[in-house]
């Protein structure tokens, strides 16, 4: 796969790199400050307006053929939810999506902070009270694309669909987030954001770039690690790196099946780390504490969503410190799969409930655009 090792973006830099350039370019090492203010505060997409930076920098910037690298905004389309899904191009024309999820979808709902807290007090009132459809603006959720495309291939998921094209950048990665921030205009001290890094591609088959952004994230946008969760479909070894990282995400697994018969079939992955190795590596990840490690699983109707199946995963997961979210399958074209009954998704997540697993329902952002998870395909109409 081509992979980007040069990276002409300024989003790619950390501080000490920003440094080294402004240095090298014989400047006081305070600009390189000043540059990282610039994009990663300000969100400005190019050099040329920031007036505190010396003409001759910015021209030489320009010269080593270094711009600031915002992905461009190519379609936005809104679902009646207030989701919005972003088809966002980068140089070389290739193109992810992200997306914005108002309130997000309880993902993070009893994870064992504070985000996790805001989510459980919002499932609580809005059980209380109908829903108003007024659109408030306290809190949000920006999912977040690894890669052009996925190779890992699982049957229910469109992005699999695409194949992989190529790994993202740090600055491609942390570059979407910015892009989402400044179309709505969002102050970091007053709103609550999250960020998930569950939109297109397998963030662990990107790791070194997925993690720069992540430190990027923290150091230079001023997002917590704790308001941040990546999920992976199962890079074992990843998962034992990710655990000694002293600045990370919180973690999901998407686990989806009970036992190696049914995760080969949907997740072909299974062949290479099995259901037993990825419990292992779930068990053994060190958490923060109060942390809760999540398990993701997809609900296909008649797959993997029989009470058996709840049962055998309460069996397997017992003793690990996890909370489970319950996704029902989010159709697509090309993907033959089906959603289950609700009163299914709901006696799954009670017999989890019952065994003593914290279980949520994830509730489904944006299906009437194709932003919901699964259906990341860069669909245009
Ligand atoms: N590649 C990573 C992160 C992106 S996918 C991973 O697989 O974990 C985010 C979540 O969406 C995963 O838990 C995945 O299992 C789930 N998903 C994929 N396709 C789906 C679909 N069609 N309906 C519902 N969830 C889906
Ligand atoms: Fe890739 Fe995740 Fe989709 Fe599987 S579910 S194909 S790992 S994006």
């Amino acid at each position: 796969m081509p992979d980007m090792s040069i990276q002409n973006e300024l989003l790619s830099f950390s501080n000490q790199e920003l440094t080294d350039l402004v240095t090298r370019l014989g400047h006081p090492g305070f600009r390189a400050r000043q540059v990282a203010e610039a994009i990663f505060r300000q969100r400005r997409d190019s050099l040329v307006g920031v007036s505190n930076l010396p003409l001759a920098l910015k021209s030489q910037i320009a010269e080593e053929g270094l711009s600031v690298g915002f992905p461009r905004i190519h379609q936005k389309f809104t679902s009646t939810d207030g989701t919005v899904r972003y088809l966002m191009g980068f140089a070389d024309g290739e193109s992810v999506e992200t997306v914005w999820m108002p309130e997000g979808d309880f993902g993070e709902a009893g994870d064992g902070t504070e985000a996790g807290q805001e989510e459980l007090a919002q499932l609580a009132s809005d059980e209380k009270r109908t829903h108003t459809g007024k659109k408030t603006r306290s809190r949000a959720t920006i999912c977040v694309s690894s890669q052009v495309g996925c190779a890992v291939n699982c049957q229910f998921c469109l992005t699999a669909l695409l194949g992989v094209k190529r790994n993202l950048t740090p600055g491609e990665i942390v570059g979407q987030v910015l892009a989402v921030l400044r179309d709505h205009d969002v102050n970091l001290q007053r709103e609550r954001m999250n960020i998930v890094f569950m939109g297109m591609g397998e963030p662990f088959l990107n790791y070194e770039n997925f993690m720069k952004a992540v430190r990027l994230l923290v150091e230079e946008v001023g997002f917590p690690e704790s308001r941040m969760t990546v999920s992976t479909s199962g890079i074992v070894p990843r998962i034992g790196d990710f655990g000694k990282e002293p600045v990370r995400p919180k973690l999901a697994i998407s686990l989806n099946a009970p036992n190696d018969a049914i995760r080969e079939r949907i997740m072909p992955i299974t062949r290479k780390w099995n259901v037993q190795m990825l419990l292992d590596a779930a068990r053994q990840f060190p958490l923060r504490p109060r942390e809760l490690l999540t398990f993701e699983y997809v609900l296909l109707d008649g797959v993997n969503d029989a009470p058996e199946h709840a049962r055998e995963v309460a069996r397997r997961a017992a003793g690990i410190q996890c909370k489970v979210n319950l996704i029902a399958f989010n159709p697509g074209p090309g993907v033959n799969y089906a959603m289950p009954a609700h009163s299914r998704v709901r006696e799954f997540q009670s017999i989890l409930v019952g065994a003593g697993l914290p279980t949520f329902i994830r509730r489904p952002r944006g299906r009437d655009i194709y932003a919901a998870c699964g259906q990341l395909k860069r669909t245009v109409s």
